[in-house]
Formats: C-alpha cells, structure tokens, sequence
C-alpha cells in the first residue's frame, strides 16, 4: 500500500509488502526520498486490510522505557524503506513553536521527544545539507511542511501546527535555508502533507482574533470561515463557530516566502476524516502520531 497525495480523494495502494507510507510525487519526482506513515505496520492484499499498531513516537516521558526500543525500530525501518537509517535521523521537538534549527552531525541518531540535549528543546523546523541526512517530524493533524532545494542539495521539515502557522514557521525555515545555505526560495519544491482539513478544524474566536492582528485581518478573512456549531444542549450558537484553513494558511506563507505556486504540493488527506488511517489528536487523543520523513539526496 503506498498512498499518493492526489486531488482525488485517498488512494490505497497495495503494491507492497513494506510498512505502508504516503509520499509526495513531486518530491519522489526530484529523487527526493520521502513519506508520512499511516497507523498501519503492514497491509495484507488479500484480506484487503491493515495490521495496526506503528509506534513511531514515545509521547510521555514515563513510557519511554517500555515504548523506546519499538518505536526506534519502527523509525528505522521507515527510514531504511527511503534508503537511510535512524542513524542518519534528526527529529523536531515538537513544542509549537516557530523555531528553526541547523542539524549537525552530533544531532543525528536514535532521540526519543521527551530526552534530547538542552540545546535543541523548542525546536519544530530543522534544516540541512548534510548529504543522506534524513529529517523527521510527527503529527496528528498538525501537517508537516517538506523543503527540497535540488540545487544547493539541501531540504527542510517544519511541524506546522496552529500555532507555528501564526509563527509562519516554513517561512522561517526558508529564511535559514537562504542565509545558511545560499537557497534561493525560487528553486525549492515545498509540499504540505497530511493534517486536519478546514472542515474538522474548529477554532476558538481568540486564534482568529490572534491571526487578524499578526497577520491583517484580509489574510485572516482568507483562512478563516464561520460554520455553524451547537452547543451541548443541541442549540444553535448564533453566528457559528471559526474553522481554520491551515493548508491555505501555510500556502499562503509559501508563497509569501517566495516559492513559486506550482512548486508547491498539497495534500487533501485530512488525519481526522481517515481517523481509521491514521492518528489524530483530535479524533482520539491518543498516545501515538505519524512520522513525516525527508531524505537529502537528489536525483538532479
Ligand atoms: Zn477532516
């Protein structure tokens, strides 16, 4: 099963025997190794079905012990599938920030969330040209953000929440990439991956007032939409309630960084509506997410 980012709804694809992965075609176009994983270990043809179960992240520290060994496994095996290992793998710390960091060769190897060097907390956008380095972010409907740039041979991995949106976090990483690498944001290819769709995502007034004064409220109006909502009696709220548009948002920023419009890949699969796929926080809350991977190696 390997499942494509498409403008049609999902594809399951079952020509593998491997662990089961979406990537972007236009970043497997460049040569650029890549994937999001989904909930399943393995997917069985026949039965039409998937084994679940891929631990790829350990959440909470007092797990760690217990949950450490699988979850390395499981990251160097999707990392071995893209042709590296959980040797050549930095991660983000995931803290909803907008921070971006250089990756050097002491960063790599196997690192669980809740224990990394003190230097690297805060840290949800890494960056680097170390060659055959791969990049690894998670989510559950935060979607990662992919840089590739086929020229200085090197790419970047953002974890985009609401939060690093408002911080405009993949602007951020290409912002590094030009003074740290000499990236001209016209030749990167980007994609946006998998995460909660506009539909699923209901926001508090306070985020759309916080975006309104950061980023003008005609931006806002463009990534913003009212929906009705009830509330727990079954009453209709009058007005209804925001929803975000956090694809939009993060194209949005894209392209305000630079990038051309048709270097830019998005993906409609929503972590929420394919709650049987994959894990989403907000569908169950549960104690595991999808691994966003990126490799630096280039076809070109
Ligand atoms: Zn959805």
């Amino acid at each position: 099963m390997k499942i494509r980012y498409s403008n049609q709804n999902i594809i399951f694809n079952t020509h593998t025997d491997q662990i089961p992965y979406l990537s972007v075609k236009m970043l497997d176009d460049l040569g650029v190794p890549n994937l999001y994983s989904t909930r399943f270990q393995s997917f069985d043809e026949q039965r039409n079905e998937g084994k679940e179960g891929l631990r790829v992240v350990v959440m909470k520290h007092e797990d760690a012990a217990e949950a450490a060994p699988v979850v390395f496994k499981n990251r160097d095996a999707l990392a071995r599938q893209l042709g590296s290992s959980i040797k050549q793998e930095a991660i983000t710390d995931q803290m909803h920030t907008n921070h971006v960091y250089v990756v050097t060769d002491e960063d790599l190897g196997p690192i669980l969330r809740t224990e990394k060097p003190a230097h690297r907390r805060n840290i949800d956008g890494l960056i680097t040209n170390l060659p055959d380095v791969h990049l690894t972010a998670f989510g559950g409907d935060c979607p990662p953000i992919y840089i590739a740039d086929p020229v200085k041979h090197a790419i970047g991995l953002v974890h985009a929440g609401w939060k690093g949106t408002l911080g405009k976090i993949p602007a951020k990483a290409i912002e590094r990439m030009t003074t740290q690498f000499g990236s001209d944001p016209r030749d990167l290819y980007t994609a946006i991956g998998p995460g909660i769709c506009i539909d699923c995502y209901e926001m508090g007034d306070e985020v759309y007032e916080q975006f309104s004064d950061q980023w003008g409220r005609e931006s806002a109006d463009q990534i913003f939409r009212r929906y009705p909502a009830f509330a727990e009696d079954g009453k209709e709220i009058p007005g209804g309630k925001y929803h975000l548009d956090l694809r939009e948002a993060n194209r949005m920023t894209l392209l305000e960084a630079g990038v051309k419009e048709d270097h830019i890949a998005v993906s409609n699969v929503c972590t929420m509506c394919n709650a049987d796929i994959f894990y989403s926080y907000r569908a169950h809350r549960m104690e595991n997410e999808q691994a966003a991977m990126i490799v630096n190696r280039f076809n070109v």
